[in-house]
């Protein structure tokens, strides 16, 4: 199919209560193509009385589907991942084109992202409760787990289908009806994860999709309306500070999987070529606009240069471009401001003293490409090695103890993810206990995985997705005490 056949099929409107409407005043949001600055479609832009509605069709729909039983709960996930699965190329398309990620990356995410849906098609089977007798045998106590009731859901555009379907899988897995808002920027993508939802038989009013313009002042509402019962966010960090004080007068439950600062150790006893494999994982997997991305390059003095050299012939070696073509491994950012952001960072970085290995500029005439850098001589104080970069930017520092290594490591009030590459096993498992972060992955450039258990620590959040956690942040304990 080309791109103009999959953008007409692709759904505009509002979601809601299972059917296609437009904006209740008409606006849209403009869907623009990362790589040429083109306009690739105009989607329906939901009001406050949009919102409401859409938490209406919620609400409604939710005594109903937590009585539906958990195996045909299951057996929805399990027919929309095998219908995802089967239009990896459409979805990955779609995905490329407003977000730009190279056509590789998108099918990876496909991938990925379907999988929630096959985990927790099998975890809804899995729900379970505990029967225990009093300390004093005079009770018996039945523990149950149920639904936590409907959720609003707020997704970033830096993965279009899977910052979705890790939080819809466990939803419909558990029995919570939903309210989903994606980025302006990539509605696209979780539009036609509506469609594809809808088309499996996941009754109406259980997911509903609204993408706006008008962001905060539709959330909000909703997120102190007393019908909600849950809040799942992947974001910011700052963003998520202001919803969870939102959040806060009605105690909602809250996730939040927020912005990271990875830091990417190399020991002296590294096998070094593996960890510039993983190094090129961790940095360019989605042009370095992920949360896991690795943000600091911390390598032993005595490896430094063979690692800087290594790693900066890899990142020359990346093809710059739209994500479309075959040859391209590096898309565009995704918009200016990003691109100016990136910019500005390296200039910071390159003021302070740290030294342009290859890369440290834009390109291209039109889009929003930066091309692949490697800095050395970083400063500890330059503003990349405390803010996420978001782009294909790899700052390297070195250090001469482990101990001073992990120091630098957890300096940051982020705690997503940590990766390290060594050898040696003791020295595995102390690292691996002393960083403050929520994932570590040892000899890997990447963590995630549905059935593991991803989230944060620190300012990068609280509550887990995916794993046999993942369900859990769906479900309410309950116990019954019962007097025999
Ligand atoms: P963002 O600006 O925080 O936006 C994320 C979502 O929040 C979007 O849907 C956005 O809507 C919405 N939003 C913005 N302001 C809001 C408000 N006042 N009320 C309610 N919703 C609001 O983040 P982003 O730039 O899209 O994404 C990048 C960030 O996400 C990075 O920090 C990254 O680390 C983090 N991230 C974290 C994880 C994780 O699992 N920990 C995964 C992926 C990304 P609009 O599009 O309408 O503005």
């Amino acid at each position: 199919m080309n791109e103009q056949e999959l953008l007409g099929k692709t759904p505009t409107g509002l979601f809601i209560g299972g059917e296609w409407r437009s904006s209740s005043d008409g606006a849209t949001i403009d869907v623009e193509d990362p790589a040429t600055g083109k306009t690739l479609a105009s989607v329906a832009s939901a009001t406050v009385e949009d919102g409401k509605a859409a938490l209406d069709a919620a609400v409604a729909a939710q005594d109903e589907w937590s009585r539906v039983p958990p195996r045909e709960r299951g057996e929805l996930l399990r027919s929309a991942f095998e219908l995802i699965t089967e239009r990896a190329d459409e979805f990955a398309l779609l995905m490329t084109l407003e977000m730009g990620k190279p056509l590789a990356q998108s099918k990876g995410e496909v991938t990925y992202g379907a999988e929630f849906f096959r985990w927790f098609s099998e975890e809804a089977v899995r729900i379970a409760g505990r029967w225990s007798t009093s300390p004093d045998g005079k009770a018996r106590f039945m523990t149950m787990k149920q639904p936590v009731g409907p959720t609003l859901m707020i997704t970033p555009w830096n993965f279009p289908l899977a910052m979705g379907t890790r939080k819809i899988g466990p939803a419909i897995a558990a029995g919570c009806t939903m309210v989903l808002k994606p980025a302006q920027q990539t509605p696209l993508t979780m539009l036609a994860l509506a469609d594809l939802l809808h088309e499996v038989g996941v009754p109406k009013g259980v997911l509903n999709v609204i993408a706006t313009s008008n962001t905060g002042d539709v959330m909000e509402p909703l997120i102190t309306d007393p019908r909600l019962r849950k809040l799942t966010f992947t974001g910011s960090t700052p963003v998520g500070k202001s919803l969870v004080k939102q959040s806060a007068d009605q105690l909602l439950r809250v996730s939040m999987e927020l912005g990271g600062n990875a830091p990417f150790l190399v020991f002296p006893d590294a096998d070094l070529d593996a960890a510039v494999d993983g190094a090129m994982l961790a940095k360019m997997r989605n042009m370095g606009e992920a949360c896991t991305a690795a943000n600091r390059f911390l390598v032993h003095e005595d490896v430094a240069d063979e690692f800087a050299a290594k790693f900066a012939a890899r990142m020359e070696a990346e093809v710059v471009g739209r994500g479309t073509e075959t040859d391209v491994t590096v898309g565009p950012l995704i918009d200016q401001k990003a691109l100016d952001k990136v910019g500005e960072l390296v200039d910071d970085a390159r003021k302070r003293g740290a030294s342009v290995v290859t890369g440290g500029e834009t390109t291209g005439d039109a889009g929003y490409f930066f091309k692949p850098t490697v800095l050395t001589d970083v400063p500890a104080d330059a503003d990349l090695t405390r803010e996420e970069i978001f782009g294909p930017v790899a700052p390297i520092t070195t250090f001469s103890e482990d101990d001073k290594a992990v120091a630098m490591a957890n300096d940051t009030e982020y705690g997503l993810v940590a990766y390290a590459y060594t050898t040696d096993l003791g020295r595995t498992i102390r690292v691996s206990e002393a960083l403050h972060f929520g994932m570590v992955g040892i000899n890997q450039g990447i963590v995630s995985n549905p059935a593991a258990p991803f989230g944060g620590v620190k300012q990068s959040g609280f509550g887990r997705e995916g794993g046999p956690e993942g369900i859990d942040e769906y479900l309410s304990v309950k116990y019954v005490g019962i007097a025999p």
